[in-house]
């Protein structure tokens, strides 16, 4: 591709709404033309959840721009096409939110008024026992854009913050590990934002709560199949754990007779803990779209090895 030459650009999302994107991508790619038609010969692709066999037909594309974080949809598609690069969406609105989110449910359930909304219904005044941020520990499963980002954010609240991840880490303020079950019994709770892989599914399970503190919380924002249900019910209902703040599921929408929507001691949303943010996202897409025209690899190009 000339350095100089304008691109066709594929928008391909079932879940993504072009009329929020386009009016910006227009206004940040004027030469460029953007298409929801995979037929056209398309240069650069921008997914997220594309419609079935669209990236079948993506003959000359150079890069595959995910619009979300998480890609392991996209890895698992037989019709991705070999060779291509994948870029993840690294977006700091994204960032944001996921943040944001962490810190609602951390002092949700640090204040109790997890506890205090299922008293109210029951028109009860009791005061329970109340904790210092530094009476706890959370925990970070990931310790990428998302869970470094969570774990600086609560650290300047007083909590003591550990984190784990694949490789070796430094993060100012927290407590990094390699060694999972050396981690998990510090925890009082424990924020999933891991990639779904191989190694990361099913990882919130009966050995990992039991490895938690007793009456811990865990707070899902990553993927359903993350969590073996049958284990995370069983932990609630024992008492082994306190709470659960869920945002996705492996069926979504979460099935309207699913246990999970009546248990006292889970907290559902649904998988909003961090939309993309077209306004922050547009520039770093741009950017991958610009080094795709002069031939260069893109920013956050996923490793298809380790699977994120
Ligand atoms: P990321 O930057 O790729 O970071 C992933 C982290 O997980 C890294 O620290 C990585 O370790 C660690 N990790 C991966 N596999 C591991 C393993 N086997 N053992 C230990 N640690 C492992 O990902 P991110 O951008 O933070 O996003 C994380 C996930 O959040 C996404 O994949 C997506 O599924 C989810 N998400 C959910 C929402 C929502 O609304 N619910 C929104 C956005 C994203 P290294 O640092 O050693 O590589």
């Amino acid at each position: 591709m000339l350095a100089s030459a304008a691109v066709n650009i594929l928008f391909a999302s079932e879940m993504e709404k072009l009329q929020s994107w386009l009016p910006l991508l227009n206004a940040a790619l004027p030469h460029d033309r953007i298409t929801t038609d995979a037929d056209e010969a398309i240069d650069v692709a921008l997914v997220a959840t594309p419609p079935k066999g669209i990236l079948k037909k993506l003959g000359r594309v150079r890069l595959i721009q995910s619009l979300w974080m998480g890609v392991e949809g996209l890895l698992a598609d037989p019709d991705y096409p070999k060779g291509v690069p994948l870029a993840r969406l690294v977006d700091p609105g994204m960032v944001a939110a996921m943040s944001e989110t962490v810190l609602a449910h951390v002092l949700d359930w640090h204040r109790r008024h997890n506890q205090y909304r299922v008293q109210q219904r029951n028109r009860e005044w009791t005061r329970l026992t109340q904790y210092m941020a530094s009476d706890r520990t959370i925990g970070l499963l990931g310790l990428g854009e998302l869970g470094t980002d969570a774990a600086r954010r609560l650290a300047p609240l007083g909590f003591n913050v550990v984190g784990w991840s694949r490789r070796p880490k430094q993060v100012e303020g927290v407590k990094c590990y390699t060694d999972l079950s050396a981690m998990l019994p510090q925890c009082n709770a424990l924020v999933c934002l891991l990639p779904l892989t191989a190694q990361t599914r099913g990882i919130l399970d009966q050995r990992c709560f039991s490895l938690l503190k007793p009456k811990s919380c865990v707070i899902n924002l990553a993927r359903g199949a993350h969590v073996v249900k049958a284990d995370l019910l069983a932990a609630l209902d024992s008492g082994q754990l306190s709470h659960a703040y869920l945002d996705v599921f492996e069926r979504e929408p979460l099935p309207q007779d699913d246990a999970l929507w009546a248990h006292p001691a889970v907290s559902i949303t649904p998988h909003t803990a961090a939309l993309t943010e077209p306004r922050t996202a547009v520039p770093k897409i741009v950017e991958n779209v610009e080094r795709a025209r002069r031939g260069e690899a893109p920013l956050n190009r996923v490793d298809f090895e380790a699977g994120y």
